[in-house]
Order: C-alpha cells, then sequence, then structure tokens
C-alpha cells in the first residue's frame, strides 16, 4: 500500500456518499481547494476563492477512506481544479487506488501535462471534462485569462481519447453565456477531437456563485432542440436538467 506519510492537504470538502458521480458505481466524492478558473455559474465559491477556501485536515479523509473501502465502489475527485495541485493531487490518486477504490477525476483539461503523468501511471479509472463554451468564447464564461487556452484543452482532450479510458464531456449552458451558434461550434469542435459522448446540461440557479448572472430563464427551450442533434452526433448524449 502507498504510505500516506507524505499526503499534502489538498481537500476542502467530502460528500460522504453517492450514486449518481461515478456511473455505475457507489462513490464518494472528494472537493480540492482552489480553481484556476472564475466560472460565471460555478455553485463551489468556497472551493474556488481563496479567501473562502480552508483545507481539511488529512486525518479525517484518511479514516473516512479506510472504513469505507469495502463498501464504496470509487472515489470521486473535484474541485474547485485538482490538477492546480501536480504532485499533491498524483500522491493522494496513488493512496486511494492501494485501498482498491476506482478513481474518477473531474478537471477542466487546462493541465495537459498533469493529465499525461496521470495517463501514463494508470491511476485514474474515469475523466469527466468540463468543456466551457466555444473556443472563440470561452473568456465570457471562465473570467479569468489562461495563456495558451486552447493549445492546452484540445491536448489534454486529445490524449484522454487516445488513452481509451472512460471519459464524459459536458457543457453547464446558460442563454447569457452561449447561443445557438456557441452550442453547435462547440460540438463540431469536439468532434473533431475524436469525442464520441456530449451532455449539455442546464443552468440551475444558486444562490451562492462565484460570478454575477441571472437566471438563465429560456435556456431550457433552447437546449431542447439539442437533444435530437446530439443524437446524431455522438455514440452517447444527453441534455440534463431539464423539467
Ligand atoms: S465551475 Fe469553473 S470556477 Fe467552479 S470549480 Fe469548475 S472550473 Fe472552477
Amino acid at each position: 500500500m502507498d504510505s500516506n506519510n507524505n499526503l499534502k492537504p489538498i481537500f476542502s470538502g467530502i460528500q460522504k456518499f453517492s450514486s449518481i458521480d461515478y456511473p455505475g458505481e457507489l462513490s464518494m466524492i472528494l472537493f480540492t481547494g482552489g480553481c484556476n478558473f472564475r466560472c460565471h455559474y460555478c455553485h463551489n465559491p468556497n472551493f474556488v476563492l481563496p479567501e473562502k477556501i480552508k483545507y481539511k485536515q488529512n486525518q479525517g479523509i484518511l479514516d473516512f477512506l479506510n472504513l469505507r473501502k469495502d463498501t464504496l465502489d470509487a472515489v470521486v475527485i473535484c474541485g474547485g481544479e485538482p490538477t492546480i495541485h501536480g504532485q499533491g493531487l498524483i500522491d493522494w490518486i496513488k493512496y486511494i487506488k492501494s485501498l482498491g477504490y476506482k478513481v474518477k477525476l473531474d478537471t477542466n483539461a487546462t493541465n495537459p501535462k498533469l493529465i499525461k503523468q496521470i495517463i501514463d501511471e494508470k491511476i485514474i479509472d474515469f475523466f469527466a471534462i468540463d468543456y466551457k463554451a466555444s473556443i472563440e468564447n470561452y473568456q465570457k464564461v471562465i473570467i479569468t485569462k489562461i495563456p495558451e487556452l486552447k493549445e492546452k484543452l484540445f491536448t489534454s482532450l486529445k490524449l484522454i481519447v487516445e488513452s481509451k479510458i472512460p471519459y464524459e464531456i459536458r457543457s453547464t449552458i446558460h442563454n447569457e453565456l452561449h447561443n445557438k451558434d456557441d452550442i453547435n461550434q462547440m460540438i463540431s469542435e469536439l468532434k473533431e477531437l475524436g469525442i464520441d459522448n456530449y451532455f449539455l446540461q442546464n443552468f440551475v440557479a444558486q444562490n451562492n456563485m462565484v460570478g454575477t448572472i441571472g437566471e438563465g430563464i429560456g435556456t431550457q427551450t433552447m437546449l431542447k432542440k439539442f437533444k435530437e442533434i446530439l443524437k446524431n452526433n455522438f455514440k452517447e448524449s444527453d441534455v440534463r436538467n431539464l423539467d
């Protein structure tokens, strides 16, 4: 078993049970602190804004991981953005794998170097990637300026497709940030990268968000029309969070 002696405190939150966040498996969710994006619609300011982040002590997380290793199948690591923790994230994944869990990593795909290392070391079982907008409109959604954004995103996505590790690509849609043309452009960008599954998610308003944005009224009507378009373009697809 990998040692837990050198694990850095990278987690800010824990959800002890989920039956929906790892396809087909019972999981727990660990939320890393910190993110290089500031998405307008982000629901997790406590894991994103430096003044709100509180890192948890490792011991409670280690105890829970060990307690549930025979009853839960998987651990979902999301954030924030897990890959900003570099080797700290890799060490945790290795430890969690050593307990017998499957591991799913949710990422914004801006760290291709780390994603390559994770793939090469064969320590991940599932990737979930948020594709925020068409490349031309990405900055409209994420607020922060990311250098070489297109190159980073496309390199990560290609690596994941080529790795043959199961993955899911999804986009949260808000009608102040995306229009029909953007969504069509996103579909064609993803298809060109060889992506074979794609899920659109209707924005759901909450009180506590990172950016300032309206309720997204009208988004559903626009999204309903994409159910069929997705079906015609991807092996697996859906539009989520519709009434
Ligand atoms: S929604 Fe955006 S800001 Fe929030 S954690 Fe994900 S990438 Fe970071």
